[in-house]
């Protein structure tokens, strides 16, 4: 048996670096999901699908394949084939990915790949609706959060730090307070804490320290 541990979140708490580092220590697969609904996001755009147009989306997703590889312990997202690591990181793909994931039929295509994934590997899953819907059995679930104001920090100086002086600090918080509204208020599968998660607030924590705590909930739980 596989063991599976679910980390959800909202956007900018440091899901992503933070699993990122945890799976590496543990030796687990880290699978980021947000990738795969962005993946089918870039499909959509390239389809010129407006992301207000719910049925639309509905209907062309059937046409976007996700399919997730490793390469030196990166996950790799491929969308038709075609390796879209460096294509799903833009502002365009972050909005699409958010109304597209309120979209049944586009959850429904990312199931079976993420359960599929759980069933197989040990896996450090991340995401939304992990611990509440993909894998209600996991092993250990953890919800990840921090305050508004400090995921907004965290992104602008990640902005920043890659050089892109675009935005305001106050403009990329609001981004995340709609974004986690969205995610929070849509019908299916909203970004909701699962009963049994392990509740962390990392906004007074370092990287490290947040690593060492999703560490030492797995290690209580005894599954390291
Ligand atoms: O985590 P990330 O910011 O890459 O996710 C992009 C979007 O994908 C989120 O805003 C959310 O709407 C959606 N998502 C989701 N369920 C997941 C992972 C991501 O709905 N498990």
């Amino acid at each position: 048996m596989s063991i599976n541990i679910a980390i959800d979140g909202p956007a900018g708490a440091g899901k992503s670096t933070v699993a990122r580092r945890a799976a590496e220590k543990l030796g687990f697969i880290y699978v980021d999901t947000g990738a795969m609904y962005r993946a089918i996001a870039l499909y959509l755009i390239r389809q010129g699908v407006a992301p207000e147009d719910k049925e639309t989306i509905a209907d062309r997703c059937a046409g976007a394949d996700v399919a997730i590889t490793y390469q030196n312990g990166e996950q790799v997202v491929s969308l038709n084939g075609e390796n879209v690591n460096g294509l799903i990181r833009t502002d365009e793909v972050t909005r699409m990915s958010s109304a597209a994931s309120a979209v049944p039929a586009v959850r429904a295509r990312l199931l079976d790949l993420q359960r599929g994934l759980a069933a197989r590997n040990n896996v450090l899953m991340d995401g939304r609706d992990i611990g509440t819907c993909i894998l209600p059995d996991a092993d250990v679930k953890i919800f990840l959060t921090a305050g508004t104001a400090v995921r907004a920090k965290r992104r602008f100086d990640e902005m920043i730090a890659k050089g892109d002086i675009s935005e305001t600090l106050e403009s990329v918080e609001a981004k995340i307070i709609k974004r986690d509204e969205d995610d929070r208020n849509r019908e299916i599968s909203p970004l909701r804490e699962a009963e049994d998660a392990v509740h962390l607030d990392t906004s007074d924590m370092t990287i490290d320290q947040a690593v060492e705590a999703v560490l030492s909930v797995c290690r209580q739980k005894g599954f390291i």
